[in-house]
C-alpha cells in the first residue's frame, strides 16, 4: 500500500529534496511552502503523515500541527534544527508523533515515517477489535438480537430521556408458550432453532428505532421508544400473528406452529424500570393465565 505524505517546509531546497527522496522510495508526495498552503492541499489530499518544519513565516509547525489534530486524524511529524527554540514536549503537547533534528539523514527520516505508520495501523487494529467485542459483550449469540446486560443498560437510558423530553417510552415483554414441550419432544437444537426464527421474525416486525433484545432463555424484550402503547401493542400483535403463521419442521415428516404470550406496557410518569418491567410480566402473565398466543397490556400499577 502506498502511504500519502505531505511535506511543509518554507526552505524550498529541504522541501524539494525531502520530496524528492521519499517519492524514489515510493511514498506519494505533495509539499508546501507554509502552514496555510499546507492546510489548502488537506481539504483534499489525504495525507497518513504531515512532515512539517516547526520554524516558518506565519503560522509555525506547532500551530499547523495543533490546528491539523483538531480536524484530522493525521500523524504529524516534526523537524527543527538543534538551535531552536522549540522543545521535544512541546511538539508532543501540540500532538506531534515524532521528532525529528535537522539535518538529519534521509534513512533516518525512512525508518521514523514507517514506525509512525505502522504504530497507526496497530492503532486502528485495536480500534477495529476494541469495536468488535463491544459489540460482543452486548449481542446474544443465538439470535444476533442485544442481550439481557444491554437491555438493562437501555432501558434505564430510555427512562432518562423519557423524563428529559416527555416522550412516551413502551415495553414488550415476550413469553414463548408452551416451549418446555417442544424441547421435551424434539430436542434442545430443535428449540434453539425456534429462538433463532422468532429472533428473526421480531427484528422484521420492528421500526428502525426500536430494539430488541432476548432477555431471558425464551424471553424477549422491545423496547419502544416515542412510542404510545396503543401503537406498541400494534408491533406486539404483528410480531405475535407472525410468528403464530410460522410453520416449523422439528423433522422432516412434521410440522409444528408455536405461539408466543406479550405483555405491552407504557411507562408511567415517575415509575423506574424496576416497576416498568414488573408491570409488562404481569400482563405477560395475563396473557398466560387466559390461555396464551395473547396479547395483554396494563396501563396503571393498579390494574
Ligand atoms: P409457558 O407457556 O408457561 O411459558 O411454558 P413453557 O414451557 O414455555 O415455560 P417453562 O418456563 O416451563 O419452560 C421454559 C423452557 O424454555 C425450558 C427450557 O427448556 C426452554 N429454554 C430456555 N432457554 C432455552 C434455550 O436457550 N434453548 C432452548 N432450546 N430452550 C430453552
Ligand atoms: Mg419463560
Ligand atoms: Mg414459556
Amino acid at each position: 500500500m502506498t502511504h500519502s505524505i505531505l511535506i511543509v517546509d518554507d526552505d524550498s531546497a529541504i522541501k524539494e529534496s525531502v520530496e524528492e527522496y521519499l517519492t524514489i522510495l515510493n511514498y506519494n508526495v505533495k509539499s508546501a511552502l507554509s502552514a496555510k498552503e499546507a492546510l489548502n492541499i488537506l481539504d483534499s489530499f489525504k495525507a497518513d503523515v504531515v512532515l512539517t518544519d516547526i520554524m516558518m513565516q506565519g503560522m509555525d509547525g506547532l500551530e499547523l500541527t495543533r490546528k491539523i489534530k483538531e480536524s484530522y486524524d493525521i500523524d504529524v511529524m516534526v523537524m527543527t534544527g538543534y538551535s531552536a527554540e522549540y522543545s521535544y514536549e512541546e511538539a508532543v503537547q501540540a500532538g506531534a508523533s515524532d521528532f525529528i533534528f535537522k539535518p538529519f539523514r534521509f534513512e533516518e527520516l525512512d525508518l521514523r515515517i514507517k514506525r509512525v505508520l505502522r504504530e497507526a495501523e496497530f492503532k486502528k487494529e485495536r480500534s477495529i477489535l476494541l469495536q468488535k467485542l463491544e459489540k460482543l459483550a452486548i449481542t446474544d449469540a443465538l439470535t444476533g438480537l442485544y442481550n439481557s446486560r444491554h437491555f438493562f443498560t437501555q432501558i434505564k437510558t430510555e427512562i432518562k430521556r423519557y423524563n428529559r423530553y416527555s416522550r412516551a417510552l413502551s415495553l414488550l415483554i415476550l413469553d414463548i408458550d408452551f416451549f418446555k414441550n417442544y424441547n421435551d419432544s424434539w430436542g434442545h437444537l430443535e428449540g434453539d432453532k425456534v429462538l433463532m426464527e422468532i429472533g428473526k421474525t421480531i427484528n422484521s416486525c420492528m421500526r428502525s428505532m426500536d430494539t430488541a433484545y432476548r432477555y431471558g432463555g425464551e424471553e424477549f424484550a422491545i423496547l419502544l421508544p416515542e412510542t404510545k402503547l396503543q401503537k406498541a401493542c400494534v408491533v406486539g400483535a404483528r410480531i405475535k400473528d407472525n410468528i403464530s403463521s410460522q410453520i416449523f419442521k422439528p423433522e422432516p415428516d412434521i410440522t409444528r406452529s408455536i405461539t408466543v404470550s406479550i405483555g405491552a406496557t407504557e411507562l408511567i410518569n415517575g415509575e423506574d424500570f424496576r416497576s416498568f418491567i414488573r408491570r409488562t410480566d404481569k400482563a405477560l402473565y395475563k396473557s398466560k393465565d387466559s390461555g396464551r398466543n395473547k396479547l395483554t397490556y396494563i396501563i396503571s400499577n393498579s390494574d
